[in-house]
């Protein structure tokens, strides 16, 4: 059985605490590190249902969308309503564990597994994150020197593409050099121009680790003067960020698309609602879990002929769909319930935890959570 630590390890790496936002509260609520995990419960939110759901099961780890304490505290007594919780999940031997903001933009997060639950094609980030800041770094070795110094290179970063390593160019030619008075020339004469064959060898690593590669370089390279280039390479779109945007199999209008996305998503009282006109064809969507209002111009403006997120306005909708849609291709605007656009990412998260430990019990709950829970005509 992996212990809590192990656990939360895991999750850090699909959804590093770095990328929450800074007004987020990310993390352990409460739980000891040191203790065993055999099951976890994943949820949306961390309420007295849930709790009562996780406790029930007998989970040693809760971990939920939400946080259940995002504006500070200064104590958690049992009195308090959310108190309550963390008291009652301590008594029990349960874990709180939150990953929100951070599961939002991650490459298997939130918004991912919104559009991945409608199925569409082409999926990418709709405000993509930069990816990972790189530099190229080429240095002229002698042909006999070039593994001892890649070696020495990626140990201290370099070379790591993706799930390569060691990923390395080389080029031979000739280089030559002249030694002046005052060098203590490895190979050559003072005074006398020198040519050896020598290779090119180029790889890329984290900008982060520039001054680790460098100093690797300069030890492990014979030469007492290192040629070598370093260049930036731009900072280029990654593969996560916020929202998602991608192309649904096959045109529908607007009224076949919210009842596709109605019989995707999980079930709620209210449903989902539509602004637009019902016969609009739409095939570029793009969807945003959870609140997402605030991004709806970024869809309009990268093309989506429909965007799903929950929590719209009255004003701004109204807005988007009378004001801005003057032109041939209007955006309908989709609302569907917070809980319900940020349930999909549950399995998903799920599946990555019982593929790392395969003695892991990894429930997902469906308890709706949505609080709207009467709908009316
Ligand atoms: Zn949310």
């Amino acid at each position: 059985m992996p212990s809590l630590a192990d656990v939360l390890a895991a999750l850090d790496g699909w959804y590093p605490p770095s990328t929450a936002e800074s007004w987020d509260a990310v993390g352990l609520t409460c739980g000891d590190p040191g203790e065993r995990v055999e099951r976890v419960l994943l949820a949306v939110d961390c309420v007295p249902a849930t709790v009562a759901e996780a406790v029930s099961s007998g989970a040693q780890l809760l971990l939920t969308h939400h946080p259940l304490l995002l504006s500070g505290v200064h104590g958690v007594p049992a009195t308090d309503p959310k108190g309550a919780l963390v008291h009652r999940m301590i008594r029990a031997g349960v874990a709180h564990f939150v990953a929100h903001t951070n599961a939002d933009v991650a490459a298997a997060g939130v918004s991912q597994a919104l559009a991945d639950c409608l199925g569409l094609t082409g999926i990418q980030p709709l405000d993509p994150d930069p990816a990972p800041a790189l530099d190229h770094l080429t240095v002229l070795v002698p042909a006999a020197d070039r593994d001892r110094l890649v070696e020495a290179l990626t140990a201290a970063g370099a070379g790591a593409v993706g799930n390569y390593d060691q990923a390395t160019f080389t080029v031979s030619g000739e280089g030559s050099f002249r030694p002046l008075p005052g060098a203590d020339p490895f190979d050559g004469e003072v005074g006398v121009l020198t040519r050896k064959p020598e290779q090119a060898l180029t790889v890329v690593l984290p900008r982060h680790r520039r001054a680790d590669v460098l100093a690797a370089m300069h030890q492990s390279h014979p030469y007492e003067e290192v040629a070598f280039t370093l260049t930036e390479q731009p900072r280029l779109p990654g593969g996560t960020g916020t929202g998602r945007i991608g192309t649904l199999a096959g045109s529908r209008t607007l009224a076949e698309f919210t009842e596709h996305v109605a019989a995707r998503l999980p079930g709620t009282a209210w449903g989902v609602r539509a602004a637009g006109r019902p016969d609009q064809p739409i095939s570029t969507v793009a969807v945003c879990g959870g609140s997402g209002a605030s991004y709806a111009d970024l869809a309009r403006a990268r093309g989506a002929e429909a965007y799903l997120t929950s929590d719209l306005k009255h004003h701004g909708t109204v807005e988007a769909v009378t004001e801005r849609d003057t032109g041939s291709a209007p955006m309908a605007l989709v609302d569907a319930a917070h809980w319900a656009t940020e349930w999909p990412w549950l399995p998903v998260a799920a599946d990555l935890l019982r593929r790392r430990f395969p003695d892991l019990e990894v429930a997902v709950s469906d308890i709706v959570t949505d609080p709207w829970t009467l709908h009316a005509r």
